[in-house]
């Protein structure tokens, strides 16, 4: 007798239940990641040794899998949808963004080309170009103009896009060109120039608050060019990792003009906050720039990964991007009225990422985005004055968005002390930094359920200790 052999495929019927049981899960513990210790305790290798070390030969009750998500896989997460996450910057989730995750995935396409899914790019144009609106970008900047805006993974991906485009505009040996970009600026711009072939990075000394400083650039820029360098693109920062510091936009704008520089902004995080009118005078300049990015990914509500790349002109970034094999060759793409996602990054295989975000804008409304922003910069605003008066606490840096800089009079030791009060208190988790050559905490006010609440417990924390 020949034993007939399992389907091996879930059934929808069980991919209901489960899924059912899923959402279950994932309510459940968006109600009470609050209660959970935020950093995880596990030992280097623990959650390794807890798992099999070959793959399973026969098929396993789904049961089992969610048995083992609670009792291997949940003693190694870091709660980052905690409530009191003050860490990093936030990278928060929500309930629309989670649900449209879910529905990319059931749809499993591939939206490389216009052709492959008509829909994953027409939204995505739709959801970048409401987002020019949103946040008070070039009118330029839209899919319907000489633009465009495109996700990508990361804003570490959006730069190095920028950077290999500006390189093939310009011309020469790209051991002689050089990108610059502030003291202050994220490791992505390093990382991005050298993945790129620039044989240098130059960073540009910033001033009292943080922010590069123009003559600065100027200066450096006229030492390259006396030298035989080649000075090729600069990066600006719109709110640094470090302490949010904006760049002087504009003036770094003009200089970029006047050598023929492409100037990509790095608004990563900050850019969210443009949302509100009110804190759009830290980009002002912004039709100087070649390139922007920002991450729905960090403050927008919507969960990893989703990084907006916007270019004033595609024109240098297809011609940069594009290659055609012939089995991709499509009426639809020789026409030229469509547009052809793979020709803007990297990769050619391409997820339905927009489906998340339209999933978040069309749940909260630009209004709820607004009054969350508003409120996380409010409670950094009450936060900081409640440092600044406190005899004991010192104030590093401005807090122009939902960041706090400060540090204890006493110096790194007693800084250092408060952070870790902070974390091992195992409901709030800050990272402490250093700037200068000085410690110091950053509290940063973001994630998506925080509120005022949360705050206070915190100043109690930090009253208590830096007495
Ligand atoms: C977070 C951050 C980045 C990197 O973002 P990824 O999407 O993780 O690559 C770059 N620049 C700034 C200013 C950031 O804050």
């Amino acid at each position: 007798m020949t034993e007939v052999p399992p389907p091996y495929h879930m059934s929808t019927d069980d991919f209901r239940r489960y899924g059912y049981e899923v959402i279950d899960w994932i309510a459940d513990y968006l109600d009470s990641v609050d209660d959970r210790p935020i950093i995880s305790e596990a030992e280097p290798g623990q959650i390794r040794a807890m798992l099999p070390d070959a793959a399973p030969e026969q098929p396993e009750p789904f049961d089992a899998v969610l048995r083992d998500l609670d009792e291997i896989v949940m003693p190694g997460i870091t709660h980052w949808q905690s409530p009191g996450w003050f860490a990093y910057f936030p990278a928060n989730t929500s309930p629309p963004s989670i649900l449209g995750e879910l529905v990319a995935a059931g749809l499993g396409v591939q939206g490389m080309l216009w052709s492959t899914s008509p829909a994953a790019t027409e939204v995505e144009e739709v959801v970048a170009d409401w987002l020019v609106d949103l946040l008070g970008l070039p009118e330029s900047w839209k899919t319907t103009g000489p633009g465009g805006g495109v996700i990508q993974m990361s804003a570490s991906d959006s730069t190095h896009t920028a950077l290999v485009v500006a390189r093939e505009r310009s011309s020469g040996d790209p051991g002689k060109m050089v990108v610059y970009a502030s003291e202050q600026a994220h490791s992505s711009i390093e990382k991005g120039s050298r993945v790129a072939g620039y044989g240098h990075v130059r960073l540009v000394p910033v001033d009292g608050r943080y922010a590069m400083r123009a003559n600065a650039l100027q200066g450096a820029i006229e030492d390259d060019i006396a030298a035989g360098l080649n000075p090729v693109a600069v990066v600006s920062a719109v709110g640094t990792t470090g302490t949010t510091a904006v760049d002087p936009v504009r003036a770094i704008g003009e200089i970029a003009r006047s050598h023929a520089l492409w100037h990509h902004v790095d608004a990563a995080y900050a850019g969210t906050a443009m949302i509100c009118p009110e804190f759009r005078h830290h980009q002002d300049g912004l039709e100087l720039a070649d390139s922007y990015t920002f991450n729905p990914h960090k403050w927008m509500f919507t969960n990893f990964d989703c990084s907006l790349f916007y270019v004033a002109d595609r024109g240098p970034l297809i011609d940069t991007l594009s290659i055609v094999p012939p089995y991709l060759r499509n009426e639809a793409s020789e026409s030229g009225e469509v547009i052809d996602y793979r020709d803007w990054h990297v990769p050619l295989g391409r997820r339905f990422r927009a489906l998340k975000l339209w999933f978040v804008l069309r749940s909260y409304g630009a209004e709820g985005i607004r009054h969350h922003v508003r409120e996380h910069v409010a409670l950094a605003a009450s936060l900081a004055e409640r440092v600044e008066t406190h005899p004991a606490l010192e104030m590093i840096a401005p807090t122009p968005f939902g960041l706090v800089s400060f540090r204890h009079f006493d110096g790194d030791e007693a800084t250092d002390a408060l952070a870790d009060a902070i974390n091992d208190s195992g409901w709030a988790y800050v990272t402490p930094s250093t700037i200068d050559g000085r410690r110091f905490v950053r509290v940063s006010i973001g994630q998506t359920n925080t509120t005022a609440e949360h705050v206070d417990r915190l100043w109690g924390l930090i009253e208590q200790v830096a007495e």
